[in-house]
């Protein structure tokens, strides 16, 4: 039997990296078993549900790079997959279960089921329905629908409506019957509820396992008794564990960004997202946390998915999107990065750029921070702290030997200023990195400054080392 697996999201936001999650652990379910991986919308929250988030969703799934078999862009032996587009099938399903005795129609008014609600909480009973409609006899039924009187469609909770899954996360779960009052399939205005829709598609989409958050595990209860109802075979379950944040309670807003696309916007790179989400929960079999797709797509297994709640850890996420970055080539993240720098330097200048600063940089946004000084230089508060005999022997340097070009260019430069100044080792090295730079701290002289030389030849808002010290020798010899 082919594995076939489903994520279901509803459209009603941004994908949130727990949701994501979901999805990876579903994508790589499939690749392992070299299975089929569905997209299918769950769109019946109408007044909550858009196409635009639709597309945002989609579109952070596709930042990711996961991809699908079936789903509501590419189509399938299944479509349409959008549950506001699929009533008809659900209309069949609730024909059945009326027709066998295993639903019926409750003509109750909101009001009236809201009253119940309250006498039950009152008598503290569990608040249950009272099954007036359940006890309806065909003549009472019959005179209400010849009165058009409105109705939803109810589940009786059977007898025996005990139900034991073996979740393969979290093993054995089991519900009793009385946990349960009937409840709703189809509600007054002829939309399905999740737990209904959830069930047809899941059966006629033919998916095998069923993988996703721990919040729909009370859920399962319902879904049980209702494939059971229909005569349908039902899937394996596997509910993965909530995220937390740092506070061990419900990753959310309060812990920052919790949206996929706010973790794009930030420099994240897509890769180092999937690689991380798939460590929330999931640990590799050799303990290696850095691996790509192949790697996860040969080990990834349920049975290594941990049950207990993942915390989600920022600095985690940071080192190792650190790490992917360190190990790109400046080629490749030049696109990347032209998207958060304005330059019109050449690419092969912002390559060397990339490179000069690329180990201290963990986000593709932090390239704009790490390469401030090449665009910005403010020699009013540099002067402040420079020496002007050192200013001027380095506007010597500099004019009669031209600023460094190269590595070599750089060391021959040095020896020069030795001699010029008496300085070395630290106190010669600090005060041309501020002369030149701007600031204290910074990548490697020997590679930032012929960087900046080149710079001024290829954008004209690069001010070259020479006319930085020059600035400062105006300011400073009045
Ligand atoms: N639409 C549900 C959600 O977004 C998913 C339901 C399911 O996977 O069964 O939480």
């Amino acid at each position: 039997m082919t594995v076939r697996v489903r994520f279901a999201p509803s459209p009603t936001g941004h994908l949130h990296v727990g949701g994501a999650r979901t999805a990876i652990f579903n994508w790589l379910f499939a690749h392992r078993n070299r299975g089929e991986f569905i997209i299918r919308v769950e769109d019946t929250d109408q007044a909550r549900s858009t196409l635009e988030s639709e597309s945002m969703v989609l579109g952070d799934l596709k930042w990711l790079g996961l991809e699908w078999q079936e789903g509501p862009d590419v189509g399938g032996p299944h479509a349409p997959y959008r549950q506001s587009e699929r009533l008809a099938v659900y209309g069949a399903a609730a024909q059945q279960l009326l027709a066998t005795g295993a639903a019926y129609r409750c003509f109750c008014s909101e009001e009236a089921l809201e009253a119940k609600r309250k006498k039950a909480e009152e008598e503290a009973r569990p608040p249950h329905y009272d099954l007036t409609c359940f006890r309806l006899s065909a003549q009472e039924v019959s005179a209400k629908l010849a009165a058009w009187a409105p109705f939803a469609l109810r589940f009786h909770v059977p007898e025996d409506g005990d139900v034991t899954i073996d979740d393969l996360i979290r093993g054995a779960v089991t519900w009793r019957k009385e946990s349960l009052g009937d409840f709703i399939l189809v509600r007054s205005d002829g939309l399905p509820t999740y737990n209904f829709s959830v069930v047809v598609d899941d059966h006629d989409m033919e998916i095998t396992h069923v993988i996703r958050a721990e919040e729909h595990l009370t859920n399962t209860h319902r879904q049980v008794l209702i494939y059971r109802a229909l005569g349908w075979g039902v899937p394996q379950f596997a509910h993965v564990s909530l995220i937390l944040g740092p506070d061990r309670s419900k990753l959310s807003k309060r812990h920052g960004a919790t949206s996929v696309t706010a973790y794009a916007d930030e420099g994240f790179l897509p890769e180092a997202m999937v690689n991380y989400l798939t460590l929330l929960g999931w640990s590799t079999p050799d303990g290696r946390e850095i691996f790509g797709d192949d790697y996860a797509f040969e080990n990834f297994s349920l049975d290594r998915v941990n049950s207990a709640p993942a915390v989600f850890d920022r600095q985690k996420l940071e080192w190792l999107n650190g790490q992917y970055i360190h190990d790109r080539s400046s080629a490749e993240l030049r696109p990347l990065v032209r998207r958060f720098l304005e330059t019109v330097a050449p690419d092969a200048w912002l390559d060397e750029a990339i490179d000069v600063v690329k180990k201290s940089v963990d986000r593709l946004t932090l390239f704009t921070e790490a390469l401030r000084f090449v665009w910005h230089y403010d020699a009013r508060a540099v002067s402040h702290s420079m020496d002007a005999n050192f200013v001027t022997a380095l506007l010597v340097e500099f004019d009669t030997h031209g600023a460094p070009k190269s590595a070599d260019e750089f060391q021959l430069m040095i020896e020069r200023l030795k001699k010029a100044t008496g300085l070395k080792g630290k106190s010669l090295f600090m005060p041309l990195r501020l002369a030149v730079t701007g600031v204290e701290h910074g990548p490697e002289l020997v590679r930032a400054v012929p960087l900046l030389e080149s710079g001024s030849k290829v954008d004209p808002s690069i001010v070259s080392p020479r006319d930085r010290v020059a600035a400062l020798a105006r300011l400073l010899n009045g």
